[in-house]
C-alpha cells in the first residue's frame, strides 16, 4: 500500500487526507496543535471549493452549517456604493473555520494530534505533504531556508458580533477597510485591515481595547460599520500581521509537496486562500491517483501536481496582493471610485 505522511491538519491536510484515504491510501496527518480550534474568522466557500469539499465528502455538513452568500458588494466610508452588487450565481457558502475543519475533520483518517514536527526526519513514506501553513518548516526541504514570509506593510483585527446577514460588505477608506460578512452559529462575522500609518494619535491598542480602537479608526463612517463595532464580542477579536509568500520557484522536490499556505500564503484580500487550498488538495490526489502505483518513486506524479497548480495559486497571491493596494489606496480614490461606479452601472 502506498503510503503518505501529511505535515499540518488545517484545511488542506485535511482534504488531501480523506481525498488520498478515498484512493486506498494509507495517511499520516501530523498536527502540532492538541485538537481542533475552537475560534477563527468565517471563510468564503467558492462553487470550486464546494466541488471539491463534495468529493471529499464534507459539501453536505457545510451547506447545513454555514450561511449562503447571496451579495457581495464594495461601499465607500460613508456607505455609497463602489462597485457593483454581486448576486452569488453559483453556491458560495461562508463557514466558521473551526467548523469547516470539523467537517473535514468527519471524512479524514484520525490526526496525530500535538505532534509537532521539526522536518522530515524518521518519515520513510512513499510521499510527504507540507501543509503546514504560512510559517512552514517543510517549504525549506523543498525551497531552502531563504524563503520567508513578507510583512504587506497592513494590520488585521478580525472577530465576531451577535447577530445574521446574508451580505458580505467591504467599506474602503483611506488606508483601512472594514468588512462585514455572514457567518454560522448566530454572528455576524467583522473584520478591519488598516495601515499602521494611519491610525489616529491617541488611539487604544488594538489587543487592549478593540472596540475603542476600531471606533477611533471608523469614526463617521456608515452607520452599519459604527454599529457593528458597538456589537462586537471584544474578548473574540483576533490582531495579527498580514504576510504573504514570494512565488516559490517551486513547490515540489523529489517525493514531498507544499500545498495551501505553505506553497502560497496570500494577503487576505480576495477571500480566496482557502480556496486554493482545496483546489491544491484535489489536483494533488489527482496527480498521486493518476499514477497507479508510484512503485517508490512519487516524483513524476508530483510534478504533474506542480505544473496544475503552482503558477495558478501564484495567481491568485498576486490577485490578492493587487486587491489590497486598489482597497486601501489614500491618493488617486476619486478616479478609482468612478471606475468602479461605472463598473457597476454597466453591469
Ligand atoms: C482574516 C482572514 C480571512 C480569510 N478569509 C478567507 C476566505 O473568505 N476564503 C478563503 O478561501 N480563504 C480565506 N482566508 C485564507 C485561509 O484561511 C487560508 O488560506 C487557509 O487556512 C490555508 O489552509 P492551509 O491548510 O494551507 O493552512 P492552515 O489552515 O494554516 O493549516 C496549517 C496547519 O498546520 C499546522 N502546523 C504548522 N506547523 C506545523 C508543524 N511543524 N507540525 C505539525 N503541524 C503544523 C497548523 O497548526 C495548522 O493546523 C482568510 C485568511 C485570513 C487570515
Amino acid at each position: 500500500m502506498t503510503t503518505a505522511a501529511i505535515i499540518g491538519g488545517g484545511i488542506g491536510g485535511l482534504a488531501t487526507a480523506a481525498l488520498l484515504t478515498q484512493q486506498g491510501w494509507e495517511v499520516e496527518v501530523f498536527e502540532r496543535a492538541a485538537s481542533l480550534p475552537t475560534t477563527g474568522t468565517a471563510l468564503g466557500m467558492w462553487p470550486e471549493a464546494m466541488a471539491v469539499l463534495e468529493r471529499v465528502g464534507a459539501a453536505d455538513a457545510v451547506r447545513e452549517i454555514g450561511i449562503d452568500q447571496r451579495i457581495a458588494e464594495i461601499r465607500s466610508a460613508e456607505g455609497h456604493r463602489l462597485g457593483p452588487e454581486v448576486r452569488a450565481k453559483g453556491a458560495t457558502v461562508i463557514i466558521s473555520r473551526p467548523r469547516l475543519l470539523e467537517a473535514l475533520a468527519a471524512c479524514a483518517p484520525a490526526v496525530r494530534f500535538g505532534d509537532r514536527r521539526a522536518g522530515l526526519d524518521g518519515l520513510t513514506h512513499d510521499v510527504i505533504v507540507g501543509a503546514d501553513g504560512i510559517g512552514s518548516v517543510v517549504r525549506a526541504h523543498v525551497v531552502g531556508h531563504e524563503v520567508a514570509p513578507r510583512p504587506l506593510g497592513v494590520d488585521v483585527l478580525i472577530g465576531r458580533c451577535p447577530g445574521d446577514t446574508d451580505v458580505f460588505t467591504e467599506y474602503w477608506g483611506p488606508g483601512r477597510l472594514f468588512g462585514v460578512t455572514p457567518r454560522d452559529g448566530g454572528y455576524i462575522n467583522w473584520y478591519s485591515e488598516f495601515d499602521p500609518r494611519v491610525v489616529p494619535p491617541g488611539t487604544p491598542g488594538p489587543d487592549e481595547d478593540p472596540r475603542g480602537f476600531l471606533r477611533a479608526m471608523y469614526r463617521g463612517w456608515a452607520p452599519r460599520v459604527a454599529e457593528t463595532i458597538e456589537g462586537i464580542e471584544a474578548e473574540t477579536a483576533l490582531h495579527y500581521r498580514s504576510r504573504d509568500l514570494p512565488r516559490l520557484p517551486r513547490i515540489v522536490r523529489g517525493n514531498v509537496a507544499l500545498l495551501g499556505d505553505a506553497a502560497h500564503a496570500m494577503a487576505p484580500n480576495l477571500g480566496r486562500g482557502a480556496c486554493e487550498t482545496l483546489l491544491d488538495a484535489a489536483a494533488l490526489a489527482d496527480a498521486l491517483g493518476a499514477a497507479a502505483d508510484v512503485g517508490g518513486d512519487a516524483a513524476p506524479a508530483l510534478r504533474a501536481y506542480e505544473a496544475a497548480r503552482r503558477r495558478a495559486g501564484q495567481r491568485t497571491m498576486l490577485l490578492s496582493r493587487a486587491m489590497r493596494h486598489v482597497a486601501l489606496i489614500s491618493r488617486l480614490r476619486a478616479p478609482r471610485d468612478l471606475l468602479l461606479r461605472a463598473v457597476a452601472a454597466a453591469a
